[in-house]
Formats: C-alpha cells, structure tokens, sequence
C-alpha cells in the first residue's frame, strides 16, 4: 500500500468529542469518522483492524466446531414479545414501523431470531448439538453515547448461540466457548482476565466476562491473589464480617444527640468520636417505582446489582427528597430504621451483628447513639449488598483480594431454557419424547476489542497496535522522496517486503522526515523501516520497534531475515 494513495488524514490536535484515549487516537488517525452520535464510519486502515479482530473469531470459532450464519438486522416485535423482551428491554432497543405500521426493532441481540430459526429446523436430537454464530451489525438506542467504539448506538459484534439436548452437553458447548474466548483474545495480543460476571437483561443461569485489562477501564475486576477466583465487581461476594459477635457489653438506652450540618457518614463519626464501622447509614431507594430502604454500614458502598437481584427489580434509584420526608417524616440526611414500620427493610450482612450503634433519627440536625435490633427498629431482612473492598478477603480460598480495571470485550452466558421455553424450541429424543433445547449465547464486541486494544497499547505519540490486528505490519519510510536513491531504494524494500507476504506500507509522501515519523508513531505500525541517506551511506537498514522503541541497525543483505523474525517474536506466544 503506498502511503500518498490511500485514504490518511491525520490530524494533530486532540478532538474535543473524545472522551478516552482509544477514541482520541482513533479519531486522529483517522481510522474512524463520526457520522452521528455514537454511530461511526470506518476509514480504510481502521477496517483492516476490524477485519483482522473478526478473522481471527471465524478461525477460533470454526475450529470449535461453530458454523457461521447470517440474521436480519431487522426484527420483527412479534418476536420479542413472545420472548417478553419486548416490554422489559425499555428505550435502549430501536423500534421501527413499517408501511404497514407493523412494529420492528433493529436487533441489539439475536437470542428471538436464532431461536425461531432453530426450532424450525431442528426437529431431533440427531441435529444436536449445534453452535451457530454470525458477525454482525448491532443497534442499541444508548441514551449517552460515548467514548467513540466503546459505547455506540451501532456496533459490531460477534453473537453465537448453542443448542443442547441436556445440561451435561450445554456445561461441554459453554466450556468449549470458554476455552475458545481465551484463545481469541490471546491471538488478538491481549492481556486480559476471565472473570465471573452478573446476567443482566440476558438472563440466564451463569455467565462470564472476558476483560481486556487497562487502567482506563470502565469495569472494576476483582481477582484472587491465590487461587483462580476472578469477578466483576457487581457480582463480587462478600463473605459475612466477623469482626463483630453478637453483643459482649451489656445494651445501652438509645439517646438522640444533636449533630448540627453533619450529615456525611465521616463528619458524623468524628463527630461522635465513634468509628465509621459502628454506624448505619440509611438509603432510601425506589426500586421500580417501590420504595425500600437499604441499611449499610458507614464505611461501605452500596452494590445496586445485588440489591436488584434481591428485590428482582429492573431498575433502582435513590428516591427523591420528597419521597424521603414522606417515608421518614425527618430531614434529607438524617434517615435512620428507627420507627419505619409500614416499608420494607433490608440490609447487609456486615450491619446484623452491630450493637449500640449510630443511625439517623428521621429529624434534622439529630442521630440516635446505642440503636439495637428489634428492641429499637425492626429486624430487617439480611443480605450481601455491599461492593467489595481490596480489605475482604477471597470468597474461594480467603486469601487476599486486588481490584484492578479492565474493559469488557465478551460476555458468555449458559441460558438454559429462558428463550427455548418461551419460544417452544423443542426437539424430539430418543424414544420419541418432546424436550426443550437448552440454549448457550456468546458474544464479543469487535468494536469494542478494537477500542480495548488501543486502552491497554498506546503511549503519548500515538496508538501500539499488538502485530496481529496491526493494520500493516510494517512501514517502509524514505526520508526523501526527491533523493533518487532514498526513493528507489525504499521501493525496492517495499517490493522485497510485499513479494514475502508482509503486510507493508511505504510513506512515499513529499513530506519532511519529522511529519512522517509523527504519522508513522500515531498509527502505530509494529515496525518501521527507516531508509535514509545516513543509513544507506554504512550500508544499513534501521528497523524500529514501536512497542519497544528499540532501533536496530541490520546489514542491508539480512534484513528480510530480520523483518521476518521480528513479525514472529511480535506474535502472541503459545
Ligand atoms: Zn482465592
């Protein structure tokens, strides 16, 4: 590919849309366009990324026995009502009519559509198993879109699906996806971390998340130290806290004291002179549309997902102050359990074995001190609410916990019957029996693995593309173009790359050396020829290292040898 030819626009200046890194880069190298929000174009050298990402998943996936299909985008709502997704997915699905005014959607997942294909074409369980999958544009009507590929309204994605006759082949086809994740994002070049994961709107009966580890990563993953525990948070358990037993002093008379302003938990316990971990703090949450109130202690954080699975609601949010005056009959800031007998309580298992502890008295400017179970407010309904801290100890092994940032890039869910059941997939056994086909689904986000790679690999000059998905793998850079010998030999090294079936790019442009290398570092080619007077002059060519900003000088006759070497040591180890 010569440089001057293709369509490269690169741009200095860091566009003010972008938010992360990995869509600032992609946007200045021109490797995406935005065409509306949260909905991009792919420029020539961005779509050799995303082709090389969805080469890779065609090769995994066909070696573990899937076959690829491909679905509508467009789906119609009979579908999903049938499935019930067509009233619980809300805004996020994009709805359309036709002519006709029969209702449709753009699909954000293919669970309904794969479902009715299979139980029309499956009639036995000779035609079990079977993992189909496709690649395919998605849609989903984010209300923010952001961070460029990271967040979009329209995205890429690889969706597969397993079809088993019994729990024992369904738990054989998800390990198989497990195994066959692992080896995608390793070809990729990643470093990443297989975490268990929360089942969200999918549903189902246990699922995992693939990470892509980088600093700026939205998620937070817990993991083990020992053992091969790993988490995303949501879903991270927290053993019971036995810091506490039950009460060894003797139980204290409640007392309201005046607590003037104070009202975060920190101010409070200073305060009182007490520690944060002898108070309670009070939330009052709406969860869908009913009211509960979330008892925790001071020194720890909500986990709302644990709080939905609990409450088995779809979405939760702190009421308003109007709700909580009502509820409370006190002041924003000063909720406490005490006297809250006609709503529903719940709280974390770390606040059961507390005694004689600080709560809000539901009145402003005032906390209750000694508050105990049962004697003083209702016994609530105990839980694991909490988020995890790096202090909690391994649910697993109990051995040590670190909490690090990743971004996730596949989701693999063993569904069971949820759509087979609802959609009456069923296939004839052996002696002739009706069954229900328990289903698998398993998805990455190509896209999104594109966004991921360039979080975890780029520096202050530019993007480090990991050599498998590089665009080009390398880049021949003539400093002169108007120097007859510069010109002809970088050429010739171009052709010589090009005849070993390198992937190769010459910046044949009329530019000054310092612009091409701007260019060069900001596209982030693997490796970069660099063919100029000085190194034709002692007979060398120099190859640098763009992960490593290694130059190294080869002698001119060895350094196809060299190219090649360097493209494998650059490639993922078994
Ligand atoms: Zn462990």
């Amino acid at each position: 590919m010569r440089y001057s030819a293709g369509l490269i626009n690169t741009v200095r200046e860091v566009p003010s849309e972008a938010e992360v890194i990995s869509h600032q880069l992609m946007l200045r190298a021109g490797m995406i366009k935005k065409l509306a929000a949260g909905v991009y174009s792919f420029l020539p050298l961005g779509y050799r990324v995303i082709r090389k990402i969805e080469e890779i998943i065609r090769k995994e996936m066909d070696q573990a026995g899937a076959q690829e299909v491909f679905l509508p985008v467009l789906c119609p709502a009979e579908l999903w009502q049938d499935s019930g997704r067509w009233s619980v997915y809300g805004p996020e699905l994009m709805r359309c009519k036709d002519r006709h005014n029969r209702e449709f959607c753009l699909g954000p997942t293919h669970e309904e559509v794969i479902t009715d294909l299979v139980r029309r074409e499956v009639k036995s369980y000779r035609q079990l198993p079977l993992n189909l999958y496709q690649i395919q544009t998605k849609f989903r009507d984010e209300i923010r879109p952001r961070f460029g590929l990271m967040r979009g309204r329209e995205f890429i994605m690889k969706d597969a699906y397993s079809f088993d006759c019994d729990e024992a082949g369904a738990d054989v086809s998800y390990q198989r996806m497990k195994e066959t994740y692992q080896n995608i994002f390793r070809k990729c070049g990643l470093k990443f971390t297989m975490v268990e994961a929360d089942t969200g709107a999918i549903g189902g009966n246990f699922s995992h998340e693939f990470m892509v580890l980088a600093d700026s990563g939205e998620d937070l993953v817990v993991s083990c130290q020992k053992c091969s525990y790993g988490s995303n948070i949501e879903r991270a358990e927290c053993l019971p806290s036995k810091e506490k037993a039950l009460p060894d002093a003797p139980l204290k008379p409640v007392e309201a004291v005046l607590t003037p302003k104070y009202t975060a938990v920190d101010e409070v316990a200073d305060f009182l002179k007490v520690k944060k971990d002898e108070g309670v703090k009070t939330l009052i949450m709406k969860a869908d549309e009913q009211e509960v109130v979330v008892l925790m202690r001071g020194d720890h954080e909500l986990n709302e997902v644990k709080l939905k699975n609990l409450l088995n609601a779809v979405d939760i949010v702190m009421a308003d102050e109007a709700t909580i005056e009502t509820i409370t009959g006190g002041s924003v800031g000063f909720s406490g359990p005490v006297g809250l007998e006609r709503v529903k309580i719940v709280a974390d298992y770390s606040v059961q074995n507390l005694f004689n502890f600080v709560t809000g008295a539901n009145k402003k400017d005032t906390h209750l001190v000694n508050v105990n179970w049962g004697r003083d407010c209702p016994v609530p309904q105990f839980a694991d609410l909490r988020l995890v801290t790096e202090t909690d100890r391994c649910p697993r092994c109990q051995d040590k916990l670190t909490i690090t940032r990743g971004i996730e890039v596949g989701h693999i869910f063993k569904l069971g019957t949820k759509y087979s059941k609802a959609l009456k997939a069923e296939y004839l056994d052996q002696k002739g029996d009706e069954k229900t086909i328990i289903m698998g689904c398993y998805g990455i986000g190509v896209g999104r693995t594109m966004a991921a790679s360039i979080e975890q690999n780029h520096d202050k000059d530019g993007i480090i593309w990991p050599m498998p998905i590089a665009p080009y793998q390398v880049l021949v850079l003539p400093t002169d173009v108007t120097d007859k010998n510069i010109k002809d030999t970088a050429h010739d090294v171009y052709k010589q790359l090009l005849a070993c079936g390198i992937e190769t790019i010459i910046d044949d442009r009329d530019e000054r050396p310092g612009v091409k290398f701007k260019d060069a570092d900001l596209l982030g080619f693997p490796l970069r020829i660099t063919i100029g007077s000085r190194s034709l002059k002692q007979g060398v060519i120099e190859i640098r290292i763009r992960k490593t900003g290694e130059n190294l000088q080869v002698p001119k006759d060895d350094y196809k040898n060299r190219v090649i070497k360097l493209i494998q040591e650059l490639q993922p180890q078994e």
